[in-house]
């Protein structure tokens, strides 16, 4: 008993060691990555050198991102203050910050949401979720496809769908999800789906991934409803 006390204990103080260095990394990089886009910018320099520059910041960028996602899988648990968020406003500022990043990668995203879709859950983090599962469904897409995301009431739950008909994926690759840094993406992190499945349980809902090869994936995500 007192071992495992102790081992539980380790384990703490070694996330927040690490959680500690990601922050301190973090400093550094953002000056670094300053200094770059000065350089970048100056237009005494070639055309091979800005090259350069941008796939230096790039790299910084592609760092940066590992960072912010390991910090928020690793930040110490807040505590849970469940208020009430608003699936359709969230759910539209999701999506038009996610609209110039379904541009880019040729993909437009749809969005219907019904009216009265209130949930129990925190609304930063609800939006936090969608961010990442929006994400995923627009690089798994082929060009000229849209991603569909949709919001019901069900008796007692708010349901959301976040659909493409990108990639897809086979069945043991959805059994892999939301492992650690598991990704098969060149510039992946493999921890966005730890966060979102983090998410959904802290606010008693439930995931569930529904995908076929070379078809395409949907997400479902059942969150309780707020009642007044
Ligand atoms: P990352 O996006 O950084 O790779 P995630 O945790 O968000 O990490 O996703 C893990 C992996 O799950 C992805 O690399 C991808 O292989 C797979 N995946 C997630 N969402 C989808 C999707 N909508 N369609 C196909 N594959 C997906
Ligand atoms: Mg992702």
């Amino acid at each position: 008993y007192y071992e495992q006390i102790q081992q539980s204990e380790r384990i703490k103080t070694a996330g927040q060691l690490a959680a500690a260095v990601a922050h301190e990394i973090r400093n550094p990089l953002t000056v670094v990555k300053g200094f770059l886009q000065l350089y970048e910018q100056d237009s005494n320099i070639d055309h091979n050198t800005k090259e350069r520059f941008s796939l230096m910041i790039g790299e910084l960028d592609a760092a940066e991102e590992v960072i912010a996602q390991f910090l928020a899988v690793s930040a110490p648990a807040k505590a849970v203050t469940v208020e009430k968020v608003n699936a359709k406003a969230d759910l539209h500022s999701v999506t038009s910050l996610l609209a110039s990043y379904g541009f880019m990668h040729h993909n437009q995203i749809e969005l219907h949401v019904e009216d009265e879709c209130m949930i129990a859950a925190n609304s930063m983090e609800f939006k936090q979720l969608f961010v990442n599962l929006i994400k995923n469904a627009i690089e798994a897409s082929t060009e000229n496809s849209s991603v569909r995301v949709s919001a019901v009431q069900k008796g007692p739950v708010v349901e959301i769908e976040v659909s493409d008909s990108g990639n897809g994926m086979t069945q043991e690759q959805i059994l892999s999800l939301g492992t650690p840094f598991y990704s098969l993406k060149s510039k992946g992190t493999g921890l966005g789906l730890m966060i979102c499945f983090n998410i959904v349980k802290k606010y008693n809902g439930t995931m569930k991934f529904q995908s076929e090869p070379g078809k395409g994936t949907t997400v479902t995500v059942q969150f309780p409803s707020y009642d007044k």
